[in-house]
């Protein structure tokens, strides 16, 4: 349960910020579907190893870990061997346009790597080519109009 906490809200490696954040997220009167729903997602997406994408975890879009790519947990220390670049650069798309809302690509493109040039190697087609995957996996939406492409998250 630790490594969801951990990697889903960002609660540092401390038991008292443990206990507090677990007493704050807590919803009222719902404490046993709440702890049964994080065993649930601890056993079947965020282990040692998150299976965030083939698992389907629902927690994507808001997940700290998933939008920074820092999987590291309390019992995990080392980043999990998995991870790839592409896996962080999807989470960042995700939480860039959960923070901003609706982009077109050249708005998004810098926001999500540094290097981006909208005609360059990491630009409009290798964005693109993310956004396909994110659109399969139902996270965000693509929209083209004559003049522009523009980003959103999918309706929930
Ligand atoms: S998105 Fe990944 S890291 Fe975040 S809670 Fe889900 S499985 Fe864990």
């Amino acid at each position: 349960m630790d490594f969801s906490y951990h990697r889903a809200f960002d609660v540092p490696d401390d038991d008292a910020a443990f206990e507090s954040a677990a007493t704050r997220l807590l919803p009222d009167g719902e404490s046993r579907v709440w702890n049964n729903a994080l065993m649930e997602l601890g056993g079947v997406a965020c282990e040692g190893t998150p299976a965030c994408d083939t698992a389907e975890c629902p927690w994507r879009r808001w997940c700290h870990a998933y939008e920074t790519g820092d999987f590291t947990a309390p019992d995990v220390p080392e980043q999990p061997d998995f991870e790839g670049s592409r896996r962080q650069f999807r989470g960042r798309v995700v939480g860039t346009l959960q923070q901003h809302g609706p982009l077109t690509l050249d708005d998004l493109g810098p926001r999500v790597r540094v290097d981006y040039a909208p005609d360059g190697t990491y630009g409009r087609e290798w964005l693109r080519d993310l956004l396909e995957d994110l659109e399969a996996d139902g996270l965000v939406a693509v929209e083209e109009t004559d003049e522009s492409v523009v980003t959103k998250l999918s309706p929930e």
